[in-house]
């Protein structure tokens, strides 16, 4: 087999664009100029699909992951069909962790050049005083994890009288992370008439119950394309003992010199452990965790958007949605126990259909995690040997059983 550095690109670079224009998506001329600027040349196929009907005023469910232009693709309509007299939020954005949260804020406020559009996020993390003062100075779009909009709703500080468009923005996530009795409250505080566009990387029976019991009439599209995004990435996995992960790490580190990377871990514990051996060889790492407080977040997160932090070593909480162009490998130092956990870390890189190379750590004990996500993902992952590198001791099963039986029969 080829070592993965050696393998010449099999998909097409650069974004994956549809053969139709903005123009031709009855956007207005602010908008599409706005796009122009920002270097977008062609919808993408999320895109060409939710900007039309979202402007017709339907309710959407879509199946889309992050890297596909998701977040223009609902960020866009509800820019062109803001009123522009009100004091009062009409948009309601709801995201599963504050990184996304600030993605969605940054891309949209991006989209509102040239308007008067004020967007703010909410979240935990930050004092809630700051967030409390900005949202007595006016805002248009609110873009919020459902806990602190909740939390915000019951002090009322947060109006939803005039909401009209809301988002799910990877409902799966946040129905995974036990926000749905917080989602169920918040959509009950949306008067109606109103619009909903909820996007999820899978569809499982719980969304489509949520939908059909918050939406009207959805038009579901499965934006199957975004799979290009995943097609674009090389997936290998290595066995590997667990007291030999680190050294393996640091070798494929040096062999592949990712240009930036993330590397997951399954606890924050295992992560700070990993973060400060790395750190003691190479430099430019930074740390992702749950438990870290939210200026520390950010400032990690800057430090990645600008290349200065090259290798991200993180869990799947922060992970996840995480957009950096210059992820070229991600590194799954631990199985994720969710097998759909390895599909949103590994779309971290092959973003917008570039390239990028993943590897899975996988111990000799955890055969069935591997094969639970190569069902998942319905492709067997290949087998990659690093060369030069001892793995793993080669102990055969026929081997073990033959010296048990010996050892009884003595
Ligand atoms: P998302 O799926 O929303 O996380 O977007 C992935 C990345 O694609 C972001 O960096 C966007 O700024 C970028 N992007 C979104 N739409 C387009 C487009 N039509 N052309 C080029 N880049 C885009």
């Amino acid at each position: 087999m080829n070592p993965p550095s050696d393998t010449p690109p099999d998909q097409p670079r650069g974004p994956v664009l549809s053969d139709v224009s903005f123009e031709s998506l009855g956007l207005s001329r602010t908008m599409t100029a706005v796009l122009k600027r920002r270097g977008y040349t062609a919808p993408t196929p999320i895109q060409k699909d939710v900007i039309p009907l979202a402007l017709e005023g339907h309710d959407i469910v879509g199946q889309a992951k992050t890297g596909s232009g998701k977040t223009a693709s609902f960020a866009i309509p509800i820019l062109e069909m803001l009123e522009r007299s009100a004091d009062l939020p009409q948009a309601l954005i709801l995201a599963p962790t504050r990184e996304l949260v600030q993605q969605i804020v940054v891309e949209t406020e991006k989209l509102a050049i040239g308007q008067n559009v004020k967007i703010r996020g909410l979240y935990g993390g930050e004092p809630i005083v700051r967030q409390l003062r900005s949202l007595e100075r006016g805002v248009d779009v609110v873009v919020g994890t459902p806990g602190r909009v909740m939390d915000l709703l019951e002090r009322r500080a947060l109006d939803f009288s005039d909401v009209y468009h809301v988002v799910l923005d990877e409902a799966d996530r946040m129905l995974d992370i036990g926000f749905r009795d917080d989602i169920e409250r918040i959509l009950r505080r949306v008067p109606e008439p109103h619009q909903t566009m909820l996007l999820s990387a899978t569809l499982s029976e719980e969304i489509l119950f949520l939908s059909r019991k918050y939406m009207h009439h959805p038009i579901e599209l499965n934006l199957s394309q975004d799979e290009l995004s995943v097609e674009s990435i090389k997936q290998y996995y290595i066995t590997v003992d667990h007291d030999r992960k680190i050294e393996l790490l640091m070798h494929l580190l040096e062999k592949e010199q990712p240009r930036q990377c993330i590397i997951f871990t399954r606890t924050k514990r295992g992560a700070e452990k990993l973060g400060q051996r790395i750190s003691r060889k190479l430099s430019g790492v930074g740390l992702m965790h749950g438990d870290m407080a939210q200026p520390a977040r950010n400032r990690v997160m800057q430090g990645f958007r600008e290349g200065k932090v090259k290798i991200l070593v993180a869990t799947d909480v922060v992970g996840r949605g995480i957009d950096v162009e210059g992820i070229s490998h991600v590194f799954n130092y631990d199985i994720p126990e969710d097998p759909e956990n390895y599909v949103h870390r590994i779309g971290r890189t092959g973003r917008m259909g570039r390239d990028g190379v993943t590897f899975l750590f996988v111990c000799p004990d955890e055969g069935d995690p591997l094969t639970n996500i190569e069902m998942l993902t319905g492709k067997p992952i290949e087998s990659y040997k690093p060369e030069g590198f001892q793995a793993y001791q080669k102990r055969s099963p026929d081997n073990r059983e033959y010296q048990e039986v010996y050892r009884i029969g003595f």
